[in-house]
């Protein structure tokens, strides 16, 4: 197959994962809420899903404190995230641009994406190898799933740490502006 038929199925199979998300939650549509669709390469059954900003944090959190209180949890995710957004290989954030404004002109900080969140997820959770793992990105437009590539905050990071059809992807969906920076 080639890359665009391999990138158009994967973006298909993850649709419908975004969309069951979406349908299932009781929040009203919002043009600015992502949800993140992370599917491992090896097994496409294989897959997690999560939302952008405070309902993803706390999607997050309930997941990591696993029925414990949530304010140790939510503590660890914030500072570990934090310390990864500020690395270099985590886009090389000041700590005002992770929490307030970053380089994108949505405004919002670093940590209110959806894709910190996996990484989260997948990495310090699951221990999985990102490597092995595709992100693709959805918004909801009405009743329409939306691809939405990774915004000017996390093309900093996360083609270099998730599957590189993640990159493919973007560019075969969103056009080659979706990978600058
Ligand atoms: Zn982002």
């Amino acid at each position: 197959m080639s890359h665009v038929q391999t990138t158009s199925s994967l973006v298909a199979h993850a649709r419908s994962i975004a969309n069951l998300k979406f349908q299932n939650n009781s929040g009203s549509p919002n043009a600015d809420k992502v949800c993140a669709v992370a599917l491992d390469l090896s097994n496409l059954n294989n897959h997690y899903a999560l939302f952008s900003g405070g309902p993803g944090f706390q999607e997050l959190t309930s997941i990591v404190s696993n029925g414990s209180s949530p304010g140790a949890a939510k503590v660890t995710i914030t500072s570990r995230l934090e310390a990864f957004l500020r690395s270099k290989a985590g886009g090389g954030f000041s700590d005002d641009q992770i929490k307030h404004k970053g380089y994108d002109p949505h405004g919002r900080g670093a940590m209110n994406c959806a894709e910190p969140k996996m990484y989260y997820l997948l990495r310090y959770q699951l221990n999985q190898s990102l490597r092995n793992w595709v992100l693709i990105p959805f918004n909801q437009n009405q009743s329409q799933i939306l691809y939405n590539p990774p915004c000017k905050n996390c093309r900093r990071w996360v083609y270099q740490h998730f599957h590189y059809l993640s990159a493919w992807v973007a560019r075969n969906q969103a056009g080659m502006s979706a990978l600058v920076k």
